[in-house]
C-alpha cells in the first residue's frame, strides 16, 4: 500500500514554481502576482487567505490582500473586483468564500475577468476544462490529478466513483476523471446524497474519490480490495487529547481502509496541502497564458 503524499508532492511542486518564477524573471518577464479579496470576519476564511499569501511569498510571487467589510454591498464589490480586472500588474484574483448573506456567489464569480480566474471557478473556465482546452483548473481537484500523475497512479479505463458533486470538488473532480488525458481516461460514477446505491457502485470502484464533508464516511466494508482511494474531505471534530481541542478528520476510515487498498492518501497531509499549490500553479499559468 502507497500513502499518496501530499505534503511531500506539493513541497516539490512550489520548489518547481519557485525555479519557474527566476526562469520568468531571467526571460524579462514580469512575477506572478496573486491579489487575495477578504470579505468580513470569517477565522476560517483569515486562516486560509493566510496560506494562499504565504504560498506566494514562499514561490517568489507578490500578492496583495484586500480586505473588505462585512457590510461592503454587492455593487461595491463588483467595482473592486472589476478595479483589479484592469490592472495590469495583477495576474490573479481569488475572492474568498463564503460571502457574507447579501452577496450572490455566481454574480461575484461571473465578475471576474476569466483571465484571472486562478479558482477555476468561471463558467469560462469551467467549460474550457470540460472541452480540454488550456485553463484555469479548480484547486482541489487539480491538486488529486497532479498527485495521481506524480505517483504513477494507472487511470485509463478504470472505474472511479467520486462521491460528492459540488462545484468545486466533486462535479469537477468527474470531468477531469473521466477527460481524454492522462491522468484521466476512466469510467466515471458519479454520486450524492441522492443516490441509493452507493456501496454497491463503491464495491465496483478501482478509484473513490470521496468528497462529502461526512468524517469517516467511507469504511472498509464499501471498497474492494486493491482499490485507489482518495480522501479529500476535511472536517474538524472534537478531540479532548489535542491542544487546539479538534482534530481533523477525512471521509475515509483510514485505519481500516488503508490496509484493504493499494494507495491512499492521509488526512492531513494528503490532497489539503495541494490544494494551495494548484492555485499558485494557476498563478504561474496566468502569466504564462496571458501575461506581457
Ligand atoms: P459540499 O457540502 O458542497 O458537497 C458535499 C457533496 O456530498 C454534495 O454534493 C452532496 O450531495 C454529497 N453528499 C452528502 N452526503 C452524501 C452521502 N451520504 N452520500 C453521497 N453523497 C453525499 O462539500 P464540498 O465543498 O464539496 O467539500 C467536501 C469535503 O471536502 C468537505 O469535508 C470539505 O471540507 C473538503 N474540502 C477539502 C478541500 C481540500 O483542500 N482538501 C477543498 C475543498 C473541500
Amino acid at each position: 500500500m502507497i500513502v499518496l503524499d501530499g505534503k511531500a508532492t506539493s513541497a516539490q511542486i512550489r520548489l518547481e514554481i519557485a525555479e519557474a518564477v527566476k526562469a520568468l524573471y531571467s526571460a524579462g518577464k514580469k512575477t506572478p502576482h496573486l491579489c487575495a479579496f477578504l470579505i468580513g470576519n470569517n477565522g476560517a476564511s483569515e486562516t486560509y487567505v493566510a496560506g494562499k499569501v504565504k504560498a506566494c511569498e514562499e514561490v517568489g510571487f507578490r500578492s496583495t490582500l484586500k480586505r473588505f467589510p462585512e457590510t461592503i454591498s454587492q455593487q461595491e464589490l463588483v467595482e473592486e473586483i472589476e478595479k483589479i480586472n484592469q490592472d495590469p500588474e495583477i495576474d490573479g484574483l481569488i475572492v474568498q468564500m463564503p460571502l457574507p448573506k447579501h452577496i450572490d456567489e455566481l454574480t461575484v464569480t461571473l465578475a471576474i475577468d476569466a483571465k484571472k480566474d486562478v479558482d477555476g471557478f468561471h463558467p469560462t473556465s469551467v467549460g474550457r476544462m470540460a472541452l480540454n482546452l488550456p485553463t484555469f483548473l479548480p484547486a482541489t481537484p487539480a491538486g488529486v490529478i497532479e498527485l495521481l500523475k506524480r505517483y504513477h497512479i494507472p487511470t485509463s479505463g478504470k472505474h472511479c466513483v467520486v462521491i460528492g458533486r459540488s462545484h468545486i470538488v466533486g462535479s469537477p473532480m468527474s470531468i477531469l476523471m473521466a477527460r481524454n488525458s492522462e491522468p484521466g481516461n476512466c469510467t466515471v460514477t458519479i454520486t450524492h446524497s441522492r443516490t441509493t446505491n452507493l456501496k454497491e457502485l463503491c464495491l465496483q470502484a478501482d478509484i473513490i474519490v470521496a468528497a462529502l464533508g461526512k468524517p469517516e464516511f467511507l469504511t472498509a466494508d464499501m471498497v474492494k480490495d486493491g482499490a485507489v482511494i482518495i480522501d479529500v474531505g476535511i472536517t474538524r471534530v472534537p478531540a479532548s487529547d489535542t491542544k487546539s481541542g479538534f482534530r481533523l478528520k477525512g471521509d475515509v476510515k483510514y485505519d481500516e481502509v488503508a490496509p484493504k487498498c493499494s494507495a491512499i492518501t492521509p488526512v492531513p497531509g494528503g490532497v489539503g496541502p495541494m490544494t494551495i499549490t494548484m492555485l499558485m500553479l494557476n498563478t504561474l499559468k496566468a502569466v504564462e497564458l496571458f501575461g506581457k
